[in-house]
């Protein structure tokens, strides 16, 4: 089986890895070569363009920034997509990008999977991610299997576009849960005391939360390696809050982390991790 990865970022690089570890054949194409090229030692082939990549591939993964560089790459591919083939749309792409890109798949006769992941760049990594699958039954089998080697956990949801409402709602969290911390941390800064003393009154109750120590410890240390980038952060808050509205639902906290995601943004942390939002609560900027 030939599985072609379109898009080989932070996500992607490492799922693919993960595929050619598990003895699967795989091309490779990002838009930034140089991104695609180390996978070649791992056994990847590397594509020029993504028609290259997917001509006879069995499976199309997509892992791309938004719904628009999807479509453009698979647009640029389709004279070269075998019918039939297995699209995982992988990437976070919203409700509107999920059915825009059902479209697509079924005017490229492809059978699509809406598959957005959880996790970051140590899950992926680590073979560890949580997949949120939804598509037609028959194929729900042969993705199950496809998704052992990069996911700890694959869920089948039901009809495609049941996984990127899901990863909405996971990420509305996700986002609220990393500002809530970045509010303690910045107050706890103003006022003179130690973040440190605030995770110690937290720890091991019921008011403990992983993700604080997680984001906070880059909080304390104002240095934000990406893991979700800011830039993918406030996408993904502007896919919420468009959900939210069509939904009918007042997202107040998601608005007060993506004003927080724009301000660091504006002030070159758009390719840091989303715990810079901290610096924008702290008015450190
Ligand atoms: P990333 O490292 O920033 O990679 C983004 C990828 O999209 C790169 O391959 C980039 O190509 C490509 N791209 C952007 N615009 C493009 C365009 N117009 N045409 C073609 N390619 C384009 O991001 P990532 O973290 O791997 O995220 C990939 C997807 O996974 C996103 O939808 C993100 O929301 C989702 N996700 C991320 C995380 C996370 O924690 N990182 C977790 C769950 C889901 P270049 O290299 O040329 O820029």
């Amino acid at each position: 089986m030939t599985i072609a990865v379109l898009g080989t970022g932070i996500m992607g690089s490492a799922m693919a890895r993960n595929w050619l570890k598990a003895g699967e054949t795989v091309r490779v194409w990002n838009r930034t070569r140089a991104k695609a090229e180390p996978l070649a030692e791992a056994g990847a082939q590397v594509a020029d363009d993504p028609a290259t990549a997917v001509d006879g591939a069995d499976v199309i993964v997509t892992m791309l920034f938004d719904a628009d560089a999807v479509a453009a790459t698979m647009e640029a591919a389709s004279d070269r997509l075998r019918p039939g083939a297995l699209w995982l749309q992988m990437s976070t792409v919203g409700l509107e990008g999920a059915d825009r890109l059902a479209e697509l798949a079924l005017s490229y006769e492809l059978r699509y999977v809406d598959a957005p992941v959880v996790g970051t760049k140590e899950p992926a990594e680590q073979g560890k991610l949580t997949v949120l699958a939804s598509g037609p039954d028959e194929v729900r089998d042969s993705v199950v299997q496809l998704l052992r080697p990069i996911a700890a956990k694959a869920l089948w949801l039901g009809p495609a576009g049941t996984g990127s409402r899901l990863k909405l709602v996971v990420n509305t969290w996700v986002l609220t849960a990393t500002e809530g911390v970045a509010n303690a941390f910045a107050l706890a800064d103003a006022l003179g005391l130690d973040g440190a003393a605030f995770l110690e009154v937290i720890g091991g109750g019921p008011l403990d939360l992983k993700y604080a120590h997680v984001k906070g410890a880059l909080m304390m240390r104002r240095e934000f390696p990406p893991s979700f980038p800011v830039n993918g952060a406030r996408k993904d808050a502007n896919l919420i809050l468009a959900a939210g509205r069509s939904a009918g639902v007042d997202l107040a906290a998601v608005e007060a982390a993506r004003s927080h995601l724009d301000t660091v943004a504006q002030r070159s942390h758009r390719d840091e991790d989303m715990a810079a939002m901290y610096l924008a609560a702290r008015r450190a900027l």
